[in-house]
């Protein structure tokens, strides 16, 4: 029987197949705007990009027994997808058992670029790459210490141009931007909500860079783009079920099930960062709740301890590091003192490790992931960190919930977000949805 092909709408790359005559969505549900030849044309196209990336090089025979869709329709989508989109590439010959050698496809890796910024608290970096995230470029910034929000967007698009006109995107299609921000970011609008960290309120960034760049330009929370990289460059390719923690200056979760990050009912889920882990906490956390656990075990939080103790001490290693200069303390040597041997700040450590442990316990009882990954600069503290991370889960998470749960470093270490932001456009590429993917039909 012929076959037309449709998808759940929530998630085009697990496309399944209908018999003629039932066009719906895998939830029983018909797609808004009826399932027209443009969709269906778009669904073909998304189910083969998502082939092409999971089983890469791959002979347009084999797409069209995986998919079944016809070798015709095959041909004619692989043609557009090469030629038109510049998502894939013909791969010449692969030597095959007998006959004339099948031609194969893959992600085009020397016509299509993307770029990606990551908009840190003290840094603001970007980078040029291939669909396959291999740089060809990258720049770094400071972040304005203002952190206004037009001031931020003034650097970010005067580094979006740069890389724009950098010399290896000559005579290359650059297909769009993804940027990673700190806070509650409404992905859809293109707008940061509420960032505690920049005290920015719906701030609009398409309304901010649009005037100055052409390209089309997609947002998120800088955590669910992390998630969003290991998912698509990382553990991701491995597994469908995990959590990624985001420890940095603030802290930050998201959760990809089945394959798919997850958003909540406005785009806001994941702010672990604001579970409340000390119910007499005196200290204020930047969203003005108290004993948060970002308020307790974030970087910021880490460096504040590390100075009052500074301030108090008058010696020891971590006084030595900073050299005696409260201002100077970060997380960083915090966790350095800590190893050096640096009794009190070996207990800001554990403490906030701690904490941050009994959040993952929390992420594993509520979410049944099979890894957790960990990310952001406190990540980046060596060994003493997971052996507390993992004390603690066994501490506080049911022993069933966290039986075999991985608990584990970013695949790209301090690029995570990086390669996150880029994760974001190729996400929208394979799916042909968003401001990016919508920009190629
Ligand atoms: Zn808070």
């Amino acid at each position: 029987m012929k076959k037309l092909v449709t998808a759940a709408y929530r998630g085009e790359d697990t496309v399944k197949q209908v018999p003629y005559g039932t066009i719906k969505t895998t939830d029983g549900s018909v797609p808004p705007g009826g399932a027209d030849a443009a969709e269906i044309n778009r669904l073909n196209k998304v189910q083969v990009l998502n082939l092409v990336w999971r089983r890469q090089p791959i002979s347009r025979a084999q797409i069209a027994r995986d998919s079944g869709l016809s070798p015709a329709t095959v041909t004619r989508v692989a043609q557009s997808l090469i030629h038109r989109e510049k998502l894939l590439m013909d791969v010449g010959k692969v030597r095959s058992s007998g006959g004339r050698p099948p031609i194969h496809v893959a992600i085009s890796e020397n016509q299509s670029l993307v770029i990606g910024l990551d908009v840190g608290a003290t840094q603001i970096r970007g980078t040029l790459v291939n669909l396959r995230a291999e740089s060809q470029a990258e720049l770094a910034e400071p972040t304005p210490t203002n952190r206004e929000f037009l001031d931020v967007m003034a650097v970010v698009a005067r580094m979006i141009q740069s890389l724009q006109s950098h010399p290896a995107a000559a005579g290359r299609k650059i297909h769009g931007v993804g940027i990673a921000l700190a806070g509650l970011v409404n992905h859809q609008k293109r707008l940061v909500e509420f960032s505690p960290d920049f005290r920015w309120n719906d701030a609009d960034v398409f309304a901010a860079l649009s005037p100055r760049i052409k390209l089309p330009i997609s947002c998120d929370n800088v955590t669910r783009v992390m998630a969003m990289g290991e998912l698509r460059y990382g553990i991701g390719r491995h597994v469908e079920n995990f959590v990624c923690m985001n420890l940095g200056y603030g802290i930050g979760a998201a959760t990809v099930d089945h394959g798919r990050p997850i958003y909540g009912s406005r785009g806001l889920a994941g702010e672990l960062g604001h579970l409340c882990v000390d119910t007499t906490g005196r200290r204020q956390c930047k969203c003005g709740n108290y004993g948060c656990l970002e308020a307790v075990a974030s970087g910021y939080a880490v460096a504040s301890d590390g100075a009052a103790l500074v301030a108090k001490a008058g010696r020891g290693v971590l006084w030595e590091l900073c050299q005696g200069k409260p201002d100077r303390v970060t997380a960083e040597l915090v966790a350095a003192a800590a190893q050096g041997g640096d009794v009190g700040a070996a207990e800001i450590f554990n403490r906030a490790a701690g904490y941050i442990g009994l959040g993952v316990a929390t992420m594993i009882n509520i979410l049944n992931p099979e890894a957790v990954i960990i990310g952001g600069g406190m990540a980046q503290a060596g060994s003493q960190m997971y052996s507390i991370i993992e004390d603690s889960v066994r501490k506080h998470a049911l022993e069933r919930s966290a039986r075999g749960v991985r608990i584990m470093p970013a695949a790209f270490g301090m690029r995570a977000t990086l390669m996150g932001a880029v994760a974001l456009v190729l996400d929208e590429l394979l799916n042909l949805k968003g401001p990016i993917g919508s920009a190629l039909l």
